[in-house]
């Protein structure tokens, strides 16, 4: 992978002084698929915006976040189409795969790019923040937001106290920092914590032993669990996947009608923000594999599935004795010997899990529901003006999109005149 953006401690020292010394007119807090997608976005529109651009992320390289979780799980092919991607140009991976011979790498029925064609393309474009030097590790400690101070009333603040202002401030955390465990697993967890792993701590070559055959639980029903169960399996271990309901096969996370206007205009007719979440859970649903994987996990002789199961303890395999591996106790029997339990159980967004908002959220009263802020049409936040979401953050606007790479695109066009306006 090249490292393009790659940004040494010393580099970095020497950005932050130049932060420390600037008002920036518009900063992107995450550097992930949707901060990265904005910027190009307003860059595109408007080149000499980078003078007045910064995207902070506490990684030295943007799209690190993504890159980790689909290496982690062993994702080799994107889930959804090539047209969303972080550039505007909807044909951008398709041309690029063309001019480079590797068309190959966009699977049917979609044109589903591979996760290395992805990555590949996007350097490209990443190549842009480079250039007009706009990405600098920063991880933001503290968000203020001092009402009526001027022009630039966010102060941005890190662990050790540096920092510096903007005019406005855009927030594309993802949902990293909200791993959902069922309650259930909590005291298991407890007591077996090298044992039990969420797949957002897990890697599929760092956990499991070289040359040894090991035994899994794989806990969920979502693609995630099913990418996991694949890569265990191709590397010789037996997987046990364990979904509280039948498994369902879909292409997509959400059915594609809510990338159109029909559905968002409805969406956005509905005034009960409780009833817009309760619409975003039936949408999404707790989950589904993408047919070409579930193929593979029912050709699997090493993979059994154990849908509508529950698990109801976990115990260890010798008692007295956590090093050894857990006997998983389900409804359907027991499965003896395990040697990890993954809880591909996903992420719940609640704003109150990011630190650095802690302050903000009490000192403003940022109104909740179900976790999520009640965004304006324009994604303010309400009711501060000129703080604005994308991502999962956003969904109670955008629907159930919000969190996809396609959400970014949505998300652009609702932030756009608002964001020009401070250029
Ligand atoms: C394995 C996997 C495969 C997926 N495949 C697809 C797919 O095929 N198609 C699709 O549409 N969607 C897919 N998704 C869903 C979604 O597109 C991704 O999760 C995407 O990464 C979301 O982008 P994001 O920018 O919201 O979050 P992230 O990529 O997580 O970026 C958030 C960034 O914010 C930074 N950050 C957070 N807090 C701070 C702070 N205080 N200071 C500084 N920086 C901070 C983080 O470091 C991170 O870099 C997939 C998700 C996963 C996990």
């Amino acid at each position: 992978m090249p490292e393009l953006v790659r940004v040494s401690g010393r580099r970095s020292e020497q950005i932050m002084r130049t932060l420390a010394h600037r008002n920036i007119r518009i900063t992107i807090v995450g550097g992930g698929i949707h901060g990265a997608s904005i910027a190009i976005r307003l860059l595109r529109e408007i080149p000499t915006a980078a003078r007045h651009l910064a995207i902070v992320d506490r990684h030295p390289q943007p799209l690190t976040q993504w890159r980790r979780k689909t290496e982690r799980q062993g994702m080799t092919f994107l889930r959804s189409p090539a047209v969303h991607h972080i550039s505007p140009d909807a044909l951008g991976i398709v041309e690029y795969a063309e001019r480079h011979n590797r068309t190959d790498e966009l699977a049917p029925p979609y044109s589903q790019p591979s996760t290395q064609l992805f990555w590949d393309f996007c350097d490209g474009m990443l190549a842009e923040f480079e250039q007009h030097q706009v990405y600098h590790q920063f991880e933001v400690a503290k968000l203020r937001w001092d009402k009526g101070a001027g022009k630039f009333p966010f102060r941005l603040i890190s662990e050790n106290n540096e920092g510096f202002r903007s005019r406005c401030v855009i927030l594309a955390v993802g949902v990293d920092d909200c791993p959902y465990v069922p309650a259930e697993f909590a005291q298991w967890r407890h007591q077996y914590p090298n044992r039990i792993l969420h797949a957002s701590e897990f890697t599929v070559d760092f956990w499991v032993e070289q040359d040894a055959e090991e035994s899994f639980v794989i806990v969920g029903g979502g693609l995630t669990a099913g990418t996991l169960a694949r890569s265990l399996s191709e590397r010789g271990h037996s997987v046990v996947l364990i979904a509280r309901k039948p498994l369902k096969t879909e292409q997509f996370d959400f059915p594609p009608i809510w990338l159109g206007p029909k559905a968002l205009t409805e969406f956005a007719s509905e005034t009960s923000f409780q009833r817009r979440y309760e619409i975003i859970q039936q949408n999404r649903g707790e989950g589904s594999i993408t047919p070409d994987i579930m193929e593979t996990l029912e050709d699997a002789s090493n993979i059994k599935i154990y849908p509508e199961t529950r698990i109801q303890n976990i115990i260890s395999a010798k008692e007295g004795s956590p090093t050894q591996g857990l006997n998983v106790k389900t409804n359907r029997g027991d499965i003896m010997n395990v040697s990890r339990v993954i809880l591909a159980t996903g992420y719940q967004f609640n704003l109150c899990r990011y630190g650095f908002l802690g302050e903000l959220i009490t000192q403003h009263q940022i109104p909740l529901v179900c976790g999520l802020p009640r965004l304006d049409a324009d994604l303010q936040l309400y009711p501060i003006e000129n703080l604005f979401g994308s991502g999962t953050i956003a969904q109670l606007q955008i629907g159930p999109a919000s969190g996809n790479i396609a959400g970014a695109s949505l998300a652009y066009e609702r932030l756009r005149e608002k964001l020009l306006a401070h250029l």
